[in-house]
């Protein structure tokens, strides 16, 4: 995946492709002699009840890889299901594959009780691609949390607007849900029609309500610079994630969009554009870890740019990079001054506002 890997990551991929097997794709790793090797795929597994629980590789983590809360947020989280039926043309989610299976709601509760007993964990984000895409399922995986979990459980989830319903989240908060994450993506309805995100700005703003109405904390998911846009696309944007910061606790960070691999955005734009096999690149394939909030420069710097810009997979001209830049500017300010991290100063932050006027009151 990366030329030069870090000595963590070639333990992983060395000793760790026999343990993904599960997978349905290609798994790529270093056969030890520098070259790239790719695995046969898999066929998707139906019953995820007869897989190990994560969980229970928990004395394998060093916490301090995390976060200094690790004792309390459970590293890596809980997947209750694989897949997504939806055919966003940009998600990775061939990954896990598109046909939507989960697991028991036994199964669930007693991966989230192992995992109090072992460390006293009491949150459990749920990185489940579309955890509300099976409404009965969730209904009842509810009502098994409800009545059997013995500790003041938190958790989250990520979903799409147009997969829950005010009595779906009702019975998620009920059962411990605190926050909930939409992928939004666009606030454009013509750019959500044409990536296949199968919600309108409209379901969005209702899914909004719901959750605030019942006190769940809200963040949402947005994507710039499709190549089907333009800089009038992503100013509405901008515009939208104004109209709907009320409701929004926080908005993802970064966002640009990135092409990839076994995606239609992949498929249908990499010759064109001179990006095929980009993930081969050293210039391209890397991760930079969110700052220590105590290093403030660098922390607000992660908030407000986005790196993937700069790698310019879609060849954006000028107007398209400004409104991309005053997206990513508008939705870190609003990031920050929900952490209380920034404050306005009075009268000089408006719509055309740059970070210079900002003051920081920490
Ligand atoms: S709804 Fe979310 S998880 Fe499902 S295909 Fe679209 S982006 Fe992927």
């Amino acid at each position: 995946m990366v030329q030069r890997p870090s000595s963590r990551w070639v333990t992983i991929v060395r000793h760790g492709v026999g343990r993904f097997g599960w997978l349905p794709c290609s798994i790529h790793h270093s056969d030890g002699a520098g070259a790239l090797r790719a695995t046969a795929p898999r066929p998707v597994l139906d019953d995820l009840d007869t897989l190990p629980h994560p969980n229970l590789a928990q004395p394998l983590y060093d916490p301090s890889w995390y976060s200094a809360q690790a004792g309390v947020v459970t590293p890596g989280g809980i997947l209750t299901s694989r897949g997504c039926p939806a055919r966003c043309t940009f998600c990775a989610n061939y990954v896990t594959g598109r046909r939507f299976r989960f697991r028991s709601a036994a199964d669930v509760v007693a991966e989230l009780r192992a995992a109090h007993l072992a460390t006293g964990a009491t949150f459990f984000p749920c990185w489940d691609d579309a955890l509300t895409a099976n409404r009965a399922r969730l209904f009842e995986l509810c009502a098994t949390l409800e009545r059997e979990i013995d500790f003041p459980l938190g958790w989250s989830a990520i979903t799409r607007a147009s997969m829950v319903d005010r009595p779906l989240l009702e019975a998620m908060a009920r059962a411990g849900c605190v926050s909930v994450n939409f992928g939004v993506e666009s606030g454009d309805d013509e750019i959500l029609r044409r990536i296949k995100k199968g919600i309108t700005t409209a379901t969005v703003v209702r899914a909004l309500e719901w959750a605030k109405e019942l006190g769940l904390h809200t963040a949402c998911n947005f994507m710039l610079g499709f190549p089907e846009e333009t800089a009038v696309h992503v100013e509405r944007t901008r515009r939208f994630m104004e109209r709907i910061a009320p409701l929004v606790d926080a908005f993802s960070t970064l966002g640009v969009v990135v092409p990839f691999p076994g995606t239609p955005l992949y498929e249908d734009h990499h010759e064109r554009h001179g990006f095929t096999e980009w993930w081969l690149r050293p210039t391209h394939a890397r991760f930079d870890a969110p700052p220590p909030i105590a290093d403030r420069e660098r922390y607000r710097r992660h908030y407000v740019d986005d790196a993937t810009l700069a790698l310019d997979f879609f060849h954006y001209d000028e107007p398209m990079r400004a409104a991309i830049r005053e997206a990513l500017r508008w939705k870190g300010e609003h990031n920050l001054r929900r952490l209380g991290l920034l404050r306005d100063a009075p009268g000089t932050l408006g719509r055309d506002g740059a970070l210079g006027r900002v003051q920081e009151c920490v």
